[in-house]
């Protein structure tokens, strides 16, 4: 057994298993029944029977609308997509707290909740160039060691209907953004073929993938899914590109969802859905079942777009699951898969998960098993990334602790 720094005792693991977790060098070097007894040495925190599952991976979020660490502001945009557009234009650039500063609020709050792994969607717009994606990238630097982040420069506005703002998200891209980002090329750009031919064209040069804004509803969403995975099989871009929500796979008939699916998942495009109220959800089972990838994020978490939310995955998997009607164990565990397992291959996580060898990015939960983690979701007791303690009893860190420094007080 190779040298251990601390052990987490007593972990009971997604399995049912009882064992204990050796940590070194920020990795997981060991997981078995009884493990620290094999040494005498390393210190011992004892998880007391805690679920331990992997740290959450929160694939569609967008950090620079948040509204997190100001007072209550009411929703202040209009009942259409365009109003809420508009909106942030007026609203984001004359708050008292910057991007960078908004951004840590709420990276801070996920961290608290369980999540080490995130895809925000950063605005791109001919009115703040890339002032936003300079906030979130200043973040992410100033969190690099508690959280990974992927960022997604993400036209808003409209790509054709912007003329300049393609040359933008090839900038975005040189300057740090990981992925191109799209909004439907249909209803807001009214141009399909300019708005795909343009963002798949910069991804291409830059050799990144692209996650695409669909919430055109039937038939039209439908179309641009067909167009999309046309690019993506044309491009070799199989496994670099997400649909982020998709209504429209919700809102057609079965057999043309089923279509839709087979085409996804023979272009290797994937599916991000975070269970939108008051909108279809994609039919996650089906899909799933066809072999498209589909994971979850929380897209709108206390912003201007949306008063709801606190960061909670788990939470947003009972939502997921419960606008899905999932109810056995085995489904609910569908819901925890796509904000974990299903999230970290979708961002190229690799090492992701309780294993020896992958980093020791986890956390523990007052539950018996990852049904009623998801269904209950109660306070994160404890938080680690890179073996560190991050978050503990549901709140922040500002230093990050060794598990060898928490076991010995
Ligand atoms: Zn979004």
């Amino acid at each position: 057994m190779m040298r251990v720094d601390a052990f987490l005792t007593n972990c009971r693991l997604a399995d049912g298993r009882l064992v204990d977790i050796g940590i070194a060098g920020g990795k997981i070097a060991a997981v078995g029944e009884g493990a620290a007894s094999l040494s005498n040495t390393a210190p011992a925190l004892d998880m007391r029977g805690d679920l331990v599952l992997p740290g959450l991976v929160d694939g569609h979020m967008h950090l620079d609308k948040t509204l997190t660490g100001l007072p209550w502001m009411g929703h202040a945009a209009g009942p259409t997509r365009m109003s809420r557009i508009e909106t942030d234009k007026t609203i984001l650039p004359h708050l008292p707290l910057s991007t960078e500063e908004r951004a840590g609020n709420l990276i801070r709050e996920c961290l608290a909740r369980g999540t080490t792994h995130l895809r925000t969607h950063v605005d791109i717009d001919l009115e703040s160039g890339l002032a936003k994606l300079d906030g979130v990238l200043a973040a992410r630097e100033r969190y690099r060691e508690r959280v990974t982040m992927q960022i997604v420069a993400f036209p808003q506005s409209g790509v054709m209907r912007c003329p300049g703002v393609l040359d933008l998200l090839d900038a975005a891209v040189r300057n740090g953004a990981d992925l191109v980002g799209g909004i439907d090329p249909l209803e807001i750009d009214r141009d399909p073929k300019g708005q795909l031919d343009g963002i798949f064209g910069v991804a291409a040069r830059r050799g990144v993938g692209l996650d695409i804004h669909l919430h055109e509803p039937g038939e039209m969403g439908f179309f641009n899914v067909q167009e999309i995975c046309a690019r993506t099989k044309a491009l070799g871009l199989g496994g670099k590109v997400t649909i982020s929500h998709g209504f429209c796979l919700g809102g057609i008939t079965e057999r043309k969802a089923a279509e839709a699916a087979e085409t996804m998942a023979e272009a290797g495009v994937a599916l991000v859905t975070h269970g939108a109220g008051g909108l279809p959800m994609p039919p996650i089972e089906i899909l799933r079942a066809a072999g498209v990838l589909v994971f979850a994020g929380n897209d709108d978490i206390r912003d201007t777009w949306s008063p709801y939310g606190t960061g909670d995955l788990l939470e947003r998997a009972a939502i997921i699951g419960w606008k899905g009607d999932f109810r056995r164990d085995g489904q609910v565990e569908t819901a925890f898969d796509l904000i974990s397992a299903a999230g970290a291959q979708a961002l190229g996580i690799r090492g992701y998960g309780i294993t020896v060898g992958a980093a020791a990015n986890l956390f523990s939960i007052a539950a018996s098993c990852v049904a009623e983690a998801v269904a209950a979701h109660p306070p994160r007791k404890l938080v680690l990334f890179d073996g560190k303690i991050v978050a503990r009893d549901g709140a922040f860190i500002s230093t990050p602790i060794m598990v060898a420094g928490a076991a010995a007080t």
